[in-house]
Parts: C-alpha cells; sequence; structure tokens
C-alpha cells in the first residue's frame, strides 16, 4: 500500500520505517527541514535501536521517502498517519494545535478520499473536531473523506520490536470503507486487532497509558513503606507479579515515570474527566506520588551523605528510560536541578542521552559531562543511577570503587543486588529495599 505520515518523530518515524520495512511504500512529512535532510541521508536525528539499520533498508530499496511538503505527502497517497505532538499545556490539558494544523492543511489541499488517522495520542472525541476542521476548509464538500484512531501504544527504546509485534492493534471507525483499508494494512500482524468507534479508540489509549502510570506510582509508594517497614520492594513486586490478575510488568520500585507520554498523558487524562464533570482523584494522587519521587530520592542523598555542599557526586543515567537518548520529564532533570542547587559538583555520564541534557545543564557552574561511565566516578564521594542502563548493570565495580574517593551509591533504579555490592565493599542505598 501506499501510505503517508505526517511527523518523524519517535512515532512518526518508527511508523514510517516499519510500515516501508513491511513491504509497503512510505511518505513521510516532516516540517522541520534539518531533520528532513538528515533523514534523507540514512541519519535517524533521535536514538532508537534498530532504527537507523531499518531506514537504510526502505531507502536503498526506494520504499522510504521524506519531504517537508504536506502537498506532496497527500499526492502520494490516500492514507495519512497524523503522529504529531500533543504536548502539555500549562493547565495540563493536551494542546492539539499540531493537530488542527495538520487537519486544516490538509483539509485545504485534498483533491480526493483522504483517510485521516490519529496515531498521535488525543483527548476522547477530538476525531469529532478533526472532522469538523476538515469540514470548514475542504475545498468541495463532495469530496469524500474518513477520519479515523489508531492509537500508537510503542514504548521508546524497543519501539521497531512493539511495532511489529504489538500485543493488540486498536482501530476506531465509523465507515465500511475506512475499515476495510485498515483490515488489508494489518492482515499480516499476528495479533488481536479491535475494531471500536473512534471515541472508544481514543480513550483505549488514554487509559491505558493512565493505568500503567497508576502501576508505577502504586509500587513507588510500597517501596517507601518497604523502607520504612524492612520489607524488600524486589520480593513484594515478584510476590504480586506472580498473580495473572496484576502481573509483574510496571512495578519496578524508582524514581518515577517520565517521559513524553505518562506525565503529559494522566493530567490530560484527568483534564479531560473533569471537562466532562468528572473527578479522577486517583489520577491526581497518581501524579501527586510521581511528581515528589525525585524530591524524596534528593532527600535520601542529603540524609546519606548529611550534605552536598561542594561534594562532587557522580550521575549515571539522564534518559528517561534506557536505550532512549530522550529526556522529556525525565526525573534526571529534577534532580541534578535540586543538587546543582545545593551547591553539589556533579559529573554527568549517559550513553546516549548527554547531547540533549548539555541543551538545558550546559557544561559549567557544578555541571562535567564523562566520556564514560568510570571518569564519572573518580574521586566522587557518592554516585547516583538514575536510569537503569544495561552498561551499569555490567560495569566492574571493582573498579569503580577504587576511582571513587568514597565507596557509596545511591541507586534510584534498584540496579544492583544489595548483598553483592555491599560485599565489595560499598556504602549501598538502593529504592524499598
Ligand atoms: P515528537 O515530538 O518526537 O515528533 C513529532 C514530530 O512532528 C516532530 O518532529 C515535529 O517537527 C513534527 N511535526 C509537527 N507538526 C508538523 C506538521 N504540521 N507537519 C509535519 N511535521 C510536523 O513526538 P512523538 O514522541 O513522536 O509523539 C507523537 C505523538 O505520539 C504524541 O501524541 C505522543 O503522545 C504519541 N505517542 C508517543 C509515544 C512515544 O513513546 N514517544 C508512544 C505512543 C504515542
Amino acid at each position: 500500500m501506499k501510505l503517508t505520515v505526517v511527523g518523524g518523530g519517535y512515532v512518526g518515524l518508527t511508523t514510517g520505517v516499519c510500515f516501508a520495512h513491511l513491504g509497503h511504500e512510505v511518505m513521510v512529512v516532516e516540517k522541520i527541514p534539518q531533520k528532513v535532510e538528515l533523514l534523507r541521508a540514512g541519519r535517524s536525528p533521535i536514538y532508537e535501536p534498530g532504527l537507523e539499520e531499518l531506514m537504510h533498508e526502505s531507502l536503498s530499496s526506494n520504499r522510504l521517502k521524506f519531504t517537508t511538503n504536506l502537498k506532496e505527502g497527500l499526492e502520494f497517497s490516500d492514507v495519512i498517519f497524523i503522529c504529531v505532538g500533543t504536548p502539555q499545556r500549562p493547565d495540563g490539558s493536551a494542546d492539539l494545535s499540531q493537530v488542527e494544523e495538520v487537519a486544516r492543511e490538509t483539509a485545504k489541499l485534498m483533491t480526493s478520499y483522504k483517510l485521516l488517522i490519529e496515531k498521535s495520542t488525543v483527548p476522547v472525541n477530538t476525531h469529532q473536531l478533526i472532522k469538523k476542521t476538515v469540514q470548514r476548509y475542504i475545498k468541495s464538500p463532495d469530496i469524500p473523506y474518513d477520519v479515523a484512531s489508531n492509537p500508537e501504544f510503542l514504548r521508546e527504546g524497543s519501539a521497531i520490536e512493539d511495532f511489529l509485534k504489538p500485543d493488540r492493534i486498536v482501530v476506531g471507525v465509523e465507515s465500511e470503507r475506512a475499515k476495510k483499508i485498515f483490515e488489508e494494512l494489518y492482515k499480516d500482524f499476528n495479533c488481536p486487532i479491535i475494531f471500536t468507534d473512534p471515541a472508544t479508540a481514543e480513550l483505549i489509549k488514554h487509559a491505558s497509558n493512565s493505568f500503567l502510570a497508576m502501576k508505577i506510582s502504586f509500587i513507588n509508594m510500597v517501596a517507601d513503606l518497604c523502607e520504612k517497614t524492612g520489607a524488600d520492594i524486589k520480593l513484594v513486586a515478584d510476590g504480586m507479579g506472580y498473580d495473572k490478575r496484576i502481573g509483574r510488568d510496571f512495578l519496578n520500585a524508582g524514581i518515577g515515570y517520565g517521559g513524553s507520554c505518562f506525565p503529559k498523558d494522566v493530567k490530560a487524562f484527568i483534564r479531560i474527566a473533569q471537562d466532562y464533570g468528572l473527578d479522577f482523584g486517583l489520577l491526581r494522587e497518581v501524579d501527586r506520588i510521581n511528581q515528589e519521587r525525585p524530591i524524596r530520592f534528593v532527600e535520601k542523598v542529603k540524609r546519606v551523605l548529611w550534605s552536598v555542599k561542594d561534594k562532587k557526586l557522580a550521575v549515571w543515567g539522564l534518559a528517561f528510560k534506557p536505550n532512549t537518548d530522550d529526556i522529556r520529564e525525565a526525573p534526571s532533570i529534577k534532580i541534578v536541578d535540586m543538587l546543582l542547587r545545593e551547591g553539589a559538583k556533579l559529573s554527568l555520564y549517559d550513553p546516549k542521552a548527554m547531547e540533549n541534557f548539555k541543551l538545558l545543564f550546559p557544561e559549567g557552574k557544578g555541571i562535567s559531562y564523562a566520556k564514560d561511565p568510570y571518569s564519572a566516578v573518580e574521586s566522587a564521594e557518592g554516585l547516583l543511577i538514575l536510569t537503569e542502563w544495561q552498561e551499569f548493570k555490567r560495569a566492574d565495580l571493582g573498579r569503580v570503587k577504587g576511582l571513587m574517593a568514597l565507596p557509596l551509591i545511591v541507586d534510584g533504579r534498584n540496579v544492583y543486588e544489595p548483598e553483592e555490592v555491599r560485599a565489595l565493599g560499598f556504602e549501598y542505598y538502593p529504592v524499598g529495599r
């Protein structure tokens, strides 16, 4: 099939590259010219494992094209995936201006049938707003179109695998014509395909993300209780997780969820409920608990070190999760900021996210960036772990101890087994253990 993807970010690029890999012809429309230049040269503007390799494959077989020109994208195909950003507004609601722009400009340019698909995460009933916008700006009322919802559930760090082998595909459609296009598109996917109305599909996405965020805040509160009582959160989570009704995923205690989805989607879902006259107090608590995690972590660091003023601390991990360079809403941002205010001298290291982090925290004024994890810990009086990269799990802790001024680790991600690290002579402070 011929497909057009509007927005070449984490979701749009993965969508385009994966559909091209599956044999479709894809044109990605990205409005930032520098990104398109990079992409045409076969370079990904984001770090996502396996993405660049798959991109090369499709570029060389000419199944993947990039443009800045929406008109070109609309002439290329009838199936338009909207993958633009839906960031958070100051009041917590979703900013849909990028979606509105795509709907409006598409309406002005289209001359024949188009299926407009929301892949971006949007509040329930956004499809109604898209339809209204298209009706307003379309050249002629005789041009047919459909609006559908096909939310994306991929996770950064495993986006390719998640896209190609999803747990389920959710499609909200209103016409047989649109349904048939999706049936053809997803016919080789070996997973349940749930056809619903668009409002239900939109709601499934926000409800799923909010539920997962709720699991994380829940286990983080239980971790605090473990620290007070001497219980072990990892075993508690295992003990709970074997229950099929609960499941072990998303029960890892830590410094809270971050990224471009959970924090904004939980807030947006609270707002959506409010707009319809409902108080989703449960989610307000989920959000509150999460916002406090970085504060609790810094309190712990201060409790352990008494004062951090003028102390050199190494920080391993800045990305909001492993295998990505994304630092949007990463807990590291708040933690680094609070420690700097306390007068700490920080030596930061992350395998992929340092360039992005430097844009927020340039070198100097208490901040330096290390070339590897070992140079970060040189003469440090504490090592703080903020992201659970494999590189840290496999680190030579004997070497780390030899380099540090004080062998002390405050681990925000429970990367190590406490007995093993303590046996090496470290003071070790994990979460909830
Ligand atoms: P992103 O910011 O990485 O990418 C959005 C891209 O769209 C940017 O490159 C931007 O320049 C481009 N863009 C904006 N307006 C445009 C226009 N008019 N024409 C062409 N390009 C335009 O965002 P993302 O992380 O890919 O997320 C996109 C959507 O998918 C959001 O709604 C997000 O909530 C949702 N989502 C994200 C993830 C994730 O893990 N990142 C997972 C599932 C769903």
